[in-house]
């Protein structure tokens, strides 16, 4: 347990639907907060306005809530840190950067975008890593005047060596990381980046910081892609006074060909996968896995199974691959222990290109229960369950279906199922087992021989669902015209 308050916080972008990189940073962030008492909190970095949209914060809010990471304080529940919407946060901003002017560890920039761009390009030309020149640093005020004369506006800058210098004996800036223990970097290296633009717009990193701090937020834990923004955001944070939270980072998620994990990989949003047929409750023990491996070996366990054994100290430092394949092992584990009511209101919306007012909801949850067993994502209920709505095809199964074996059985069983009462299933099990029987005996032929030629002829199919539930759904007048209709090809 830490003894400090624990706050902490996922703060997405939405610029797209919720990543699934994301969901497993918010998870993380969750059980975290879980495990300490402590607070989760969910903020919306929306300040690149251009990016954003609000379908895609409304995306971001469902898939989280969908998963089960509900949060303690957001923009739609609250708390008293908020507003929790960076674009609602604009009029705090500025005082901070009259803070850092005045301190000095900020100044006014001038230079143009093609200035900069200049910069850059001699920067590639002679090889070598491109760092703010610092042009700007020194500038009086009547060069500013004269500047602002020219209708220039200056983007303020953050200026790295003077907070350095100020809060550490060398250029060095070491952190101590939750996840990837000391990590260090020379500070010389950092250009003067950009706090706020000339149109008066925060930028990430300076927005982050002073959200964050007034947030109260004691550990920053997200992907290693930020870890060149935290010594940046260390040095904001030391530099207006703030206390610099305890930050960890977590390994990157790559596909299974070891390349950053993207669409042409398969789903990559939350909503895309549930779109597939993937159950959040697997989604969420699977993006767990990433990085975290349970102290006693058993990978399939709920959310708050997972809390309990969960410690940041012991999350893996290194990239995790995302095994598309065990994720679907693992949704067809979950698909299977799933309450057959809920499996069946998460599956009927797949179904919607049938007519599914053909069977009462008992007989849809018996259409569910009988076929979950083999799938791993629900749209591969649409095969598996066709027949039962639609006539079956009878092209994969015609060879079959004309073998003389076959023939032989579907003489018999047209007369037979005329008999058989379709209402009491232990009754149509027996049958089904004596028919079997007579032929084995008779004429040598394999039980389950006989089964496929009668599967076939009411399913258009060699494999599926039981056999005796299959004719119980359908009714003996449909069974009846399907096996007339298959002996017709
Ligand atoms: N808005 C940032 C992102 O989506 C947040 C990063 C952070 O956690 O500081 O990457």
């Amino acid at each position: 347990m830490i003894d400090e308050k624990v706050r902490v916080r996922i703060a997405p972008s939405p610029s797209g639907n919720l990543h699934i990189g994301t969901a497993r940073t918010a998870l993380f962030n969750f059980l975290f907060a879980k495990k300490n008492h402590g607070k989760f909190i969910l903020r919306i970095e929306d300040t690149d306005a251009e990016r954003t949209s609000q379908e895609y914060v409304d995306n971001i809010f469902d898939s989280l809530k969908a998963l089960g990471l509900n949060w303690d304080e957001g923009p739609d529940v609250g708390g008293n840190y908020g507003p929790y919407t960076q674009s609602q946060r604009f009029d705090i901003y500025p005082k901070y950067v009259q803070e850092l002017l005045d301190k000095g560890f900020a100044y006014e920039c001038f230079c143009t975008p093609e200035e900069l761009e200049a910069e850059k390009e001699l920067a590639t030309k002679n090889k070598q890593a491109y760092v703010y020149s610092k042009k700007c640093e020194n500038l009086t005020e009547e060069d500013k005047e004269k500047l602002r004369k020219e209708g220039r506006k200056p983007a303020i800058r953050f200026n790295i060596a003077k907070a350095q210098k100020a809060f550490h004996n060398s250029s060095i800036l070491e952190f101590d990381d939750l996840v990837k223990g000391k990590l260090h970097v020379d500070t010389n290296l950092i250009g003067d980046f950009v706090i706020m633009k000339s149109n008066g717009s925060p930028t990430y990193n300076f927005a982050v910081v002073i959200d964050d701090a007034l947030m109260e937020i004691s550990h920053v834990i997200r992907g290693e892609d930020h870890i060149s923004n935290t010594y940046k955001q260390i040095l904001i944070f030391e530099a207006l006074g703030f206390k610099v939270p305890k930050f960890g980072h977590l390994g990157m998620i790559l596909a299974p060909d070891r390349s950053k994990l993207s669409k042409r990989h398969g789903a990559t949003a939350v909503s895309d996968f549930v779109k597939e047929g993937y159950l959040t409750e697997a989604l969420i023990n699977f993006v767990a896995l990433l990085g975290w491996a349970p102290s006693d070996g058993e990978e399939i366990k709920p959310v708050d199974k997972i809390a309990e054994d969960f410690r940041i100290g012991e999350i893996s430092s290194s990239n995790s691959i995302f095994e598309y394949d065990k994720l679907k092992w693992m949704n067809g584990q979950y698909i299977n222990k799933m309450d057959l009511a809920k499996l069946t209101d998460l599956a009927l919306p797949f179904l919607n290109m049938y007519d599914l007012n053909k069977y009462t909801r008992k007989q849809l949850e018996k259409i569910i229960e009988i076929t979950r067993e083999p799938i791993t994502l629900l749209k591969d209920l649409v095969y598996d369950t066709q027949y039962f709505f639609e006539k079956p095809d009878y092209t994969e199964v015609k060879e079959l279906l004309n073998s003389d074996l076959s023939k032989d059985v579907l003489d018999k069983f047209t007369e037979e199922v005329k008999t058989y009462d379709f209402n009491n299933s232990e009754e149509l099990h027996n049958k089904l087992a004596d028919f079997r029987a007579y032929f084995k005996e008779q004429k040598g032929y394999k039980p389950k021989e006989t089964m496929w030629a009668i599967r076939a002829a009411v399913t258009g199919r060699t494999r599926g669902a039981d056999m005796v539930a299959i004719l119980e759904l359908l009714g003996k007048d449909e069974t009846i015209a399907r096996i007339e209709a298959s002996r017709k090809i």
